[in-house]
């Protein structure tokens, strides 16, 4: 099993330092039980994307290694709570035995499309967002009291959809010219290289995942 290129590896190095320097050993827990989670869940599923790279780290850490430069242990949580929300509905959603439907139009797509949700795929998120809230209380209950762990679960919550609906919108989605085939990635090169067809083309899927973090850091403000 190897879950990170050596960019991503430098990146998680950096993202881990910055939250044990914040917030001790107790957030650097906090930051392995998502990280942990989520590669196992990805290796469970099938361990495609199973390798994250320097930007992928980033969009799903950055977030939060600021907020804990910051000292600001809620936010830090929350942050985090959004890309475990976001990673866990990714990997349990592959077991849904219905396909996704789009948030936008509620259209069926196929498994692992932006902005497609499934029920299976939502309450894992959900479920995903409360274990990251629980365990930060759990660590850290001076910081973070009850009433705030539910907080972070929402702001987990709110960065899934939040996911979701710039996924089913915005994103930018790209078409082979010859066969029609779809990808999310700009690279790609299918019978020739992909053309953009929708969306921005600099917002990818990982520039969602940083603001769908951001979302739920915003939330986790409020706690
Ligand atoms: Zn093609």
């Amino acid at each position: 099993m190897k879950w990170l290129t050596r960019g991503g590896a430098a990146g998680a190095l950096a993202v881990g330092a910055a939250v044990t320097w914040g917030l001790g050993w107790r957030g650097l827990m906090l930051l392995l039980a998502f990280f942990v989670s989520g590669s196992v869940l990805t290796q469970l599923a099938g361990g495609e994307g199973g390798q994250r790279n320097l930007r992928q780290v980033i969009a799903n850490g950055g977030v939060a290694a600021a907020a804990a430069l910051w000292g600001r242990w809620s936010i830090a949580a929350a942050a985090l709570a959004a890309a475990t929300a976001d990673t866990w509905a990714t990997e349990i959603g592959a077991f849904s035995p219905t396909p996704p439907r789009l948030l936008t139009t509620g259209r069926q797509a196929p498994k692992g499309t932006s902005g497609a949700m499934s029920v299976l795929g939502t309450v894992g998120g959900v479920v995903g967002a409360w274990a990251i809230a629980l365990l930060a209380w759990a660590l850290e209950p001076r910081a973070i009291g009850k009433g705030a762990a539910g907080v972070i679960a929402n702001a987990g919550v709110v960065g899934m959809l939040v996911d979701s609906l710039l996924g089913a919108t915005v994103q930018g989605v790209y078409e082979c010219p010859q066969c029609a085939a779809r990808s999310e990635r700009r690279d790609t090169v299918c019978h020739q290289p992909v053309r953009l067809i929708r969306g921005w083309r600099w917002l990818d899927n990982d520039a969602v995942n940083f603001a769908a973090t951001l979302a739920g850091a915003a939330v986790g403000a409020l706690a």
